[in-house]
């Protein structure tokens, strides 16, 4: 610790002690390091160096080419040493994405903060506040695992973490769209509540998920016989439904009854959200033909013009799967 002047004193606190490091040149060689407990993989280490941890070897993936994103005709594969910053401005995924991703991680600190940290260390912590798992859940990707192989990325963050290496997240294309939206108390503050939809090109919600409840984000499980048609009436329905199934708990940051009637709120609209863009991008053809009953005829009126001004971003997308 320095003392007053600034002098240090030699008594200064360690928060992170790592003995050596290898850019490792092969995940092989990765997952062999990372058997011993001692050692641990470091992504941008910005969670890791507020630990107190002790690593005996800290194994680098950066020389490992892992650090893009692939775009193949029926998903995106994302790296693990892709960072949020990437994240933002691929405008191939965010083309996709309906801008879902963009407006997932905008918020995450600042620029310099998002040019360090990696979509492997946000997923393989599993945070509870984490924005990226709540879009990346809604979005139905999957963790791709060294040994584990391919695992529904719900499954993944369900599981008591091993000793496996994360390599790639994977997104499978599905046609329709998808809408990210939280709540903070200050701009780059953690969120009190995050949510996504993914809304299918029928104009059915095919997933609503909700995150930093605080608990790390789940899909909400709905009733089968729950209609998931996005008429305005359905979508106020779907929501009630959400704010009383979803549990919420209590932190610095809000109650438990702040959050269940947040979940309300944004998951209204974070539904809305979805549908209006893609039925303005063309990428929900169900919500335009009037598929859907009642779906947000005035309100594509308004977002159509709304495209045009730009007032509804993300919805340029025009080629029909996704956004
Ligand atoms: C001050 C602060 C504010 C933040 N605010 C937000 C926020 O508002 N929203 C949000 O979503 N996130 C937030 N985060 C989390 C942040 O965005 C990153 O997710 C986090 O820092 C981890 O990413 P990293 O690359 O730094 O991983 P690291 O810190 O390097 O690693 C994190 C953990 O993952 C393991 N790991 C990393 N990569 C792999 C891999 N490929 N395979 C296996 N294990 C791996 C490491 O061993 C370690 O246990 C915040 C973090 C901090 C420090």
């Amino acid at each position: 610790m320095a003392s007053d002047n600034g002098a240090f004193t030699g008594k200064e606190e360690y928060m992170l002690e790592i003995k050596e490091y290898r850019r490792v040149g092969s995940l092989e060689e990765a997952w062999t390091l990372n058997q011993k407990k001692s050692n641990r993989v470091i992504g941008g280490m910005l969670w890791l160096k507020q630990s107190r941890a002790r690593i005996n070897t800290a194994i680098d993936l950066s020389g490992l080419g892992l650090d893009q994103i692939e775009e193949h005709a029926d998903c995106f594969r994302i790296g693990c040493m892709v960072t949020l910053r990437q994240l933002e401005t691929s405008e191939a995924l965010n083309r996709y994405a309906c801008d879902a991703i963009r407006d997932a991680v905008r918020w995450i600190v600042g620029v310099q903060f998002r040019n360090l940290a990696t979509i492997g260390g946000s997923i393989f912590g599993r945070y509870g506040f984490s924005d990226v798992l709540t879009v990346f859940m809604a979005m139905g990707a999957e963790a791709e695992l060294y040994r584990g192989g391919r695992v529904p990325l719900w499954t993944f963050v369900n599981r008591t973490p091993d000793r496996d290496i994360l390599s790639h997240i994977r997104l499978p294309r599905e046609e329709g769209s998808f809408a990210y939206l939280s709540v903070r108390n200050t701009k780059t503050d953690l969120p009190v509540l995050n949510t996504a939809a993914a809304v299918s090109g029928e104009g059915l919600l095919r997933r609503l998920v909700v995150g930093a409840r605080p608990q790390k984000a789940m899909p909400v499980p709905f009733p089968a016989e729950q209609s998931l048609a996005l008429s305005e009436e359905n979508i106020r329905a779907l929501a009630a439904l959400a704010g009383e199934m979803v549990p919420t708990g209590d932190n610095m940051r809000g109650s438990a009854a702040y959050r269940s009637h947040l979940v309300q709120v944004l998951g209204r609209r974070v539904m809305k959200q979805a549908l209006l863009r893609g039925a303005v991008s063309g990428a929900v053809p169900g919500a335009v033909r009037g598929v859907v009953p009642g779906a947000v005829r005035g309100a594509v009126q308004g977002a159509v013009s709304g495209a045009v001004s730009g007032a509804v971003p993300g919805a340029e997308r025009k080629d029909g799967a996704g956004c």
